[in-house]
């Protein structure tokens, strides 16, 4: 086939890495998120060609609208779930016993690990915007103890045209106090104009679009996420708005995902869906809901399989 173009994009000879380097546009799907007056959220990752960035494996958008989050208690697996309001607030609770608020600028980090259950409500009629994450676990830590952090202050990287707040891992020099078990970032960054930010030429990174913002010189409609590729020692931005920065070491192994969990194997899988329909003390108890709880849909009638990069 042959470049059809009548004009070759002269680009091409620029000395700017961001020229150089893979940008794809990938676009969310609308996914109910269950119950009888269900939530809609728009779900960018995994899809098809794309099932992690570093270790990130699921990214949920939430509103911003009126809609009640109401997510009953659930399990997880092997993965950590990142939430992250933009605005309104959400009671988490969990099965260690933890009965927190989570509010916009705060972290709630959830360690799976070998299992755990939680539920998410928002709290105030109101406007509900926000960031669901998971974070896969690393082979030898998958079973780990499960775990529950909350931070309400976290450190920020600053730099002339951009606010980058450190969620998870590392941005430059600035480190969040949140575990992170693989080589990561994850940072809400505010632009205000043309900004570079530092990053690691060895890690894969993506941008999502909270606001319409550009990053490596495309427009990246809200809640749209550029994937980024490895081999950028930087990341051009500009524009006004909101942004998410994700990265890390990119994840060594293919992920079987299904359902709430993240394995590497079918009978994984299974057992753990097993365990929540028997309310195995496996998963522990979510206090406060006298029982209620989501029950795991039924598996396919095939073997799961891992997803795979493109
Ligand atoms: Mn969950």
């Amino acid at each position: 086939m042959s470049n059809l173009e009548t004009s070759p994009d002269v680009t091409l000879c620029h000395t700017e890495a961001d020229d150089h380097a893979v940008a794809e546009l990938f676009t969310p799907r609308a996914v109910p998120l269950g119950g009888l007056r269900a939530m809609q959220v728009d779900r960018v990752m995994p899809q098809r060609g794309l099932p992690t960035v570093g270790a990130w494996c699921f990214l949920d958008s939430f509103g911003p609208h009126e809609a009640a989050m109401r997510v009953l208690p659930h399990p997880h697996i092997g993965l950590q779930t990142v939430t992250w309001p933009l605005a309104g607030e959400i009671h988490h609770r969990d099965s260690l016993g933890s009965d927190v608020m989570v509010r916009p600028g705060q972290l709630n980090l959830m360690t799976a690990g070998r299992g755990v259950s939680h539920s998410e409500l928002s709290v105030s009629p109101g406007p509900l915007h926000g960031l669901q994450l998971w974070v896969a676990l690393p082979a030898e830590r998958a079973t780990m103890e499960p775990d529950f952090e909350q931070h309400v202050s976290l450190p920020v990287y600053a730099a002339p045209g951009v606010t980058a707040t450190v969620l998870m891992g590392s941005l430059a020099d600035v480190t969040s106090p949140a575990t992170a078990h693989t080589p990561i970032v994850g940072a809400e960054l505010t632009v205000t104009g043309a900004a570079v930010l530092p990053v690691r030429p060895d890690h894969e990174h993506a941008v999502l679009a909270i606001d319409p913002v550009r990053v490596a010189g495309r427009e990246v409609p809200p809640r749209h996420l550029l994937y980024l590729g490895t081999g950028r020692a930087e990341v051009r931005l500009d524009g006004q708005g909101r942004a998410l920065l994700l990265g890390g070491e990119p994840f060594p192994d293919e992920l079987v995902m299904w359902w709430n969990f993240v394995g590497r194997g079918h009978d994984e899988i299974a057992a753990a869906r097993a365990a929540w329909e028997a309310a195995d003390p496996r998963f522990g108890e979510v206090a406060g809901h006298d029982g209620a709880r989501i029950p795991a849909p039924d598996l396919p009638g095939v073997r799961l399989t891992p997803r795979r990069r493109r």
